[in-house]
């Protein structure tokens, strides 16, 4: 169904669950239910993943660091989430070799258990010894799986000979094993897709928010026509992540179960230090206990991350003094590469949704995520508080479980096997992947570099994009011409793309990697527009839109606009 179909079906039919938000922890929710033949509707007021979901560090992990605050059952199960997600979507999730620079042996052996029996609340840098333990303790919980290989410890001189421009001040480097999510937009997405795929009993509406409350019914409005449409669920679940609150609050409900922090990052276009870190990320803990990480991420090199309480969630963005401390870390790890603000590409900023807490130091707060809930009238609502993107997929469970149970069904499919979009029937080897391009290229007849470029960007997919591709006269974009103009299409058309924005940032890479341009963005808008029937004077409101939320939200000032 297309997003007029839904809405049209919601005149004459009411789910029986509405889920609030569609970041990773709605759709993931959305999904498990669908597969249980739930009758569900998600809606989100903005696009799916525009919140806490797409401002990740990118990192499928277990948080080694959670040791230390005896956290160890969420890293048993965030490991686990781990793995699950390199086996379930190879297309989108990588092992990503982590390796830690340290810079002292026996530092942090008092503070580390101080913490976890909780009398401590300061943070210090660990040295060697805590981070052998820990490291020892996160191969243990994966063994026998056989996913990523175990860690291993370098002394000085092998670490320096491994990364020569590492500063010569660190006694070790420690490399483990984590996962690197390419792109949290896409994942998300395909997700909500793959529910849709089984069947009008599970929709997604984004740019859809609740405007009222009327004893058991909900009115929801449509932010694009704004039509209103009368619902009366019979449950409600609240997964609007760092807008929880908020959420709660247009139901008409009291709460105060987020006490968000805020994160940001950094991408840079810098060739030296892309090259200088090769496949690893680099996991650095400051003195101060804040961590670092600088992250390969295609051709450009990721920075984050900060943890710094926020009250409004809507008011994130990557600050001036965010920025000198990144630069600050990245010249401690790696003294002789100068790195400056003009190697910046792209900025972004996230809240997490974290459990509200007395605690004073940030990084501490737990990352553990747990449902809390209410009634609306004879309503339950449950509200899903905390957690971690890698352990979406557990959490959903936990929470499809409880709605199932609520609604008097029986579990009858699980996902923890399950590959997501582009992650189905993926060619592990290299000659089942080369069959796979033949078979693309038999199918549709696309000049052979085709198959390869879209599975790539969308793994087994690729096979119905080539096809849509092939069915019309195609051509390569004049500003990005390994993109084709059909291709733009079968996103527009296929991937519940609303504004241009939703392109540009969350169903491409374009502007995360830095690769927009003003004429670009102009010309992705007339594709995007032929598709969705825009007038002129429509897109040329779309390209005004995403310029205004680059520059607001991204630092991002195209140069014709600068001038
Ligand atoms: C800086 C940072 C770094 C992180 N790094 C990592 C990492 O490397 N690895 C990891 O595993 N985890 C990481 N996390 C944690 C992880 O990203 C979050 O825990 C997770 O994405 C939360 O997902 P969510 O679906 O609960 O919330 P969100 O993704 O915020 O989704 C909530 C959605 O609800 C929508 N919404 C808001 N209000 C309403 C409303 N009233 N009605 C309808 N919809 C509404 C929003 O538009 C949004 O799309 C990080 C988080 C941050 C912020």
């Amino acid at each position: 169904m297309n997003r007029q179909d839904i809405l049209t079906s919601l005149k004459s039919h009411s789910p029986a669950v509405l889920i609030l938000g569609g970041g990773i922890n709605g759709a993931g929710t959305f999904r498990d239910l669908a597969l249980n033949d739930v009758d569900v509707l998600l809606i989100d007021r903005a696009d799916f993943c525009s919140g806490a979901s797409a401002a990740s560090s990118h990192m499928a992990h277990g948080g080694i660091r959670y040791l230390e605050n005896g956290e160890f059952r969420l890293v048993r199960e965030a490991v686990q989430e781990r793995n699950r997600l390199i086996e379930n979507a190879p297309h989108l999730v990588r092992p990503l070799p982590t390796t830690i620079p340290i810079f002292k042996a026996l530092s942090g052996l008092l503070n580390a258990p101080l913490k976890f029996l909780g009398w401590l609340e300061k943070p210090s840098e660990r040295g060697a010894l805590v981070i052998k333990i820990g490291l020892m303790l996160y191969d243990f919980y994966t063994r026998g799986q056989g996913t990523v290989p175990p860690h291993v410890f370098d002394k000085r001189a092998v670490a320096l000979e491994k990364f020569r421009y590492l500063n010569p001040e660190i006694c070790y480097a420690a490399t483990y094993y984590d996962g690197s999510i390419l792109s949290p937009e896409r994942l998300t997405v395909e997700l909500l897709l793959d529910a849709e795929a089984e069947g009008p009993h599970a929709r997604a509406l984004n740019y859809v928010s609740v405007v009222g409350i009327d004893g058991n019914t909900v009115t929801i409005s449509d932010n694009v026509n704004q039509q209103t449409f009368n619902l009366q669920p019979k449950l409600i679940v609240n997964a609007a992540g760092p807008w929880i609150d908020a959420a709660n609050r247009s139901l008409g409900l009291q709460t105060r179960y987020i006490g968000g922090t805020k994160g940001s990052h950094l991408i840079l276009n810098h060739p030296v230090l892309r090259a200088a870190i090769g496949k690893n990320e680099f996991f650095f803990e400051n003195k101060d206990g804040r961590i670092v990480l600088i992250f390969p991420l295609m051709d450009k090199v990721l920075i984050g991350t900060s943890d710094i309480p926020i009250e409004n969630p809507d008011e994130a963005r990557c600050t001036e003094d965010e920025i000198d401390y990144f630069l600050d870390m990245i010249a401690r790890v790696f003294p002789s590469i100068k790195v400056d603000r003009s190697h910046i590409v792209f900025r972004f900023s996230g809240v997490r949704p974290l459990a509200y807490t007395q605690a004073k130091n940030a990084g501490q707060i737990t990352r553990d995520h747990h449902i809390q809930e209410d009634k609306l009238g004879d309503i339950p609502v449950y509200s899903l508080v905390g957690g971690k993107w890698t352990s979406y997929r557990a959490f959903s469970e936990q929470v499809a479980d409880k709605v199932m149970s609520y609604l008097g069904l029986v579990r009858k499919a699980g996902t923890q096997d399950l590959p997501i979009g582009g992650g189905k029937d993926y060619p592990w080897t290299g000659y089942i992947k080369l069959q796979f391009f033949n078979r693309v290229y038999e199918l549709t007849g696309l000049p052979d570099k085709w198959p390869k470029i879209l599975f790539d960007r969308y793994g087994t997919r690729a096979q119905e994009i080539a096809a849509f591709m092939a069915g019309d006269y195609d051509a390569a974009l004049k500003h990005k011409t390994d993109m084709t103009r059909r291709e733009i299409a079968f996103l527009a058309q296929h991937e519940k793309i609303v504004h241009l924005d939703d392109l540009l940032l969350r169903r491409t890479m374009l502007a995360f990697l830095g690769e927009l341009t003003l004429p670009l963005v102009e010309e992705l808008a007339e594709y995007v527009g032929e598709a969705l029937g825009w007038t002129k004077a429509q897109k040329k409101a779309q390209v005004s839109r995403s310029l205004d939320i680059l520059a607001d939200r991204h630092g991002l000032v195209l140069p014709a606009r600068a001038g």
